[in-house]
């Protein structure tokens, strides 16, 4: 069976990551959050007081760091590590949040991630999620999808995720970080979030995990069994 590239771009808290693991399973692929490896990069700058103004600090700490994805045996989720550490719960947090657009809009850090995004997938057979997938990571990958939604919809998904992960937060505060981060990550120079040309919109604003998930599963299917004819053909 031939394996394909899925690229899963769009604004935060779309449904992104769920839908891209749930495609990940169905399919038995490998899933990549590119997202939490900005985040872990944006930690280590943190609690390192890395000033993004300064290129040498910035070189000197993106080689220092190592991030890798293992999977928790309890929980089955996938879990990010940052030089070792499981840093999958600090991440999430909001003051990371407020800050991981402007440490993503270094065109350092973006060729750093990028060129391991790239080597993770050299086999092809995974589902990754992110900003620039489509566009920069992976132009040839066989199925895209740019994901949408209203902002308020998505303010109101994100505060019952973090809800249920113990923290409480303002509404008002989480729609204005997801503004905040809409508008770096649409306007940045260094691959900002935009749709790749031959992307398959989906707007998830009124649509359920599951059919999120039922849909990109369908057009993955179809990519695959593209790829089987046109390999046929090939013979
Ligand atoms: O997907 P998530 O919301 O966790 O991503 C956090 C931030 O990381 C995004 O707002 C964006 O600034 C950055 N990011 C990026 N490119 C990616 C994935 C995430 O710039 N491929």
């Amino acid at each position: 069976m031939p394996k394909i590239i899925v690229a899963v771009d769009g604004y935060s808290s779309c449904g992104k990551s769920t839908t891209a693991k749930g495609v990940a399973a169905y399919l038995g692929y490998a899933y990549i959050d590119t997202g939490a490896m900005y985040r872990a990069v944006t930690l280590y700058f943190y609690t390192h007081h890395v000033a993004l103004t300064n290129p040498k600090e910035v070189s000197r700490a993106l080689e220092n760091i190592k991030i890798d994805f293992k999977r928790n045996q309890e929980t089955g989720r996938n879990e990010t590590y940052l030089n070792g550490l499981n840093v999958e719960d600090e991440i999430r947090k909001l003051y990371i949040a407020n800050w991981v657009s402007e440490v993503s809009a270094v065109s350092e850090v973006r060729k750093a991630m990028v060129a391991q995004q790239q080597r993770m997938a050299r086999n092809r057979g995974v589902v990754m999620d992110g900003r620039d997938i489509g566009t920069v990571v992976f132009p040839d990958a066989e199925l895209k999808v740019f994901m949408t939604a209203e902002p308020e919809i998505r303010a109101q998904r994100r505060q019952i995720e973090l809800l249920q992960k113990g923290e409480m937060l303002d509404l008002d505060d989480i729609l204005a970080n997801i503004r905040k981060r809409d508008l770096i990550d649409t306007t940045r120079a260094d691959s900002p979030l935009k749709q790749a040309e031959n992307a398959v919109l989906v707007d998830t604003s009124f649509m359920t995990l599951d059919e999120q998930i039922d849909l990109v599963t369908r057009l993955a299917d179809e990519k695959i069994s593209e790829s089987i004819r046109k390999n046929n053909t090939a013979l």
